[in-house]
């Protein structure tokens, strides 16, 4: 529902508020279409011209297009970039760089708040993965870090300047990869990271973020004949061709086939060696496992639990779970005490046991198996894993 009101709001936006400047795109495009067909060299000068003459709206943006990120701000006007050092801080002896920070973040809607409160510090470096389930306002929260949206109340710096008022210079730094994104179908994909380099001063090559991204192949695909996959590695290209140091990355790999994900997770990786800081919203829990440094999740507009994947919601120090099936005929009465006591049966039919401390009771139910010559090969011990966690904090705001 969410996601269907997000493409309806992205079309709206961009053809109420982006028609006049949409034209001006264009030409630009236009110019850097026919500078490309002419020859490489002019192509660059085409770019670079078209660079210093976009004022790109954000609702174009909203709808896809990275390069009016380069462009002005919320009011179409070009704002005054504020130049503040982002925030030094010091944590557990360690000193980092606070790219992100955010106090006391509010927005309403009406009578609906979406964001009710919210403090978070995003960190220099790292991949910071905001989890919510739907509605819980985490595309709202992004659109405001980005500066896309007015907030209610609160305090936000991102790259150390207010997002709300800042301009050209600051979003030439951020990079955005939106959950819809739709790259113009008629141009390859290296013509449009071509049109998009040429918005930013110090653009990344384009054979090299087609490389990063994994399109090399692909660089005179059409965009419209691009697969789901391929489109949503352009729309990352899209996000890094102007070398950002702070990316956004809105569910970069929903609807991805598996080797697709594990591609997309090499590409995230990748970055963050780069150095770069990214802001990640995903509802795939073993992607944050995977990838997030720290973890964020929110429900209900609220802040509910912040962590490494490994400490989130306590996951360190809670109790063990052992786990294992029962061979066919034996019963759970013929368990040693000790174990049947404490043993509950799952909806898939295994036992399951808890311990803070699982080594004595793994013990029992191994000295028992082996003096009945019984195998256990399901056996395991393991933790809540990070889904069960999530679940668990997001389940009373559900
Ligand atoms: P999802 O995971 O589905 O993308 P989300 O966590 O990104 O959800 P938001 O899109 O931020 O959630 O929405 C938070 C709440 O604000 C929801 O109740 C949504 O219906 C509402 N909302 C979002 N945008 C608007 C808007 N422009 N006008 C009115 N209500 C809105």
């Amino acid at each position: 529902m969410v996601l269907i009101y997000k493409r309806i709001k992205a079309h709206h936006q961009w053809h109420r508020e982006a028609a006049a400047a949409l034209e001006q795109q264009r030409s630009a495009r236009d110019g850097v279409i026919s500078a490309q067909r002419a020859g490489p060299q002019s192509a660059g000068a085409a770019g670079a011209g078209s660079a210093a003459s976009v004022g790109g709206p954000e609702p174009y943006a909203r709808a896809g297009w990275a390069g009016a990120f380069a462009g002005a701000g919320p009011d179409g006007q070009a704002a005054k970039v504020i130049s503040r050092a982002p925030a030094q801080v010091v944590e557990e002896g360690v000193s980092r760089t606070a790219v992100i920070e955010v106090r006391g973040l509010r927005k309403s809607y009406g009578s609906v708040e979406a964001v009710a409160g919210i403090d978070l510090e995003v960190y220099a470096g790292e991949v910071f993965a905001f989890l919510g389930p739907n509605g819980a306002g985490k595309t709202t929260t992004v659109e405001i870090l980005e500066g896309f949206r007015q907030r209610t109340a609160g305090d936000v710096s991102v790259l150390g300047a207010d997002p709300a008022k800042a301009g050209r210079g600051w979003r030439a730094r951020i990079g955005v990869v939106l959950q819809e994104a739709e790259p113009e179908a008629e141009l390859t994909a290296g013509e449009c990271l071509s049109m998009y380099a040429g918005y930013y001063a110090r653009p990344r090559p384009v054979a090299e973020t087609l490389e990063l991204v994994g399109l090399s192949n692909h660089r005179a695909t059409r965009c419209g004949r691009m697969s789901g996959g391929q489109r949503r590695r352009l729309d990352v290209a899209l996000a890094l061709i102007g070398d950002p140091e702070l990316i956004f990355l809105d569910e970069p790999t929903t609807g991805f086939d598996p080797a697709a994900r594990q591609s997309a997770w090499g590409v995230i990786a990748g970055l963050r060696d780069l150095g770069k800081t990214i802001f990640l919203t995903t509802h795939y829990m073993e992607e944050a496992e995977e990838l997030a440094d720290r973890i964020a999740v929110l429900a209900a507009g609220r802040i509910v639990a912040q962590g490494t994947p490994a400490t989130l919601g306590g996951r360190d120090t809670e109790a063990s779970v052992i786990s294992f099936t029962l061979p066919p005929g034996v019963p759970v009465t013929d368990l040693p005490p000790a174990v049947a006591d404490r043993v509950t049966r799952t909806a898939g039919g295994h036992l399951e046991a808890e311990a803070t401390s699982p080594g004595p009771l793994l013990a029992e139910l191994g000295s028992w198996a082996e003096a009945h010559h019984l195998d256990l090969p399901d056996l395991q011990v393991h933790r809540h894993t990070l889904e069960d966690v999530y679940l668990q904090l997001t389940r009373e705001s559900r």
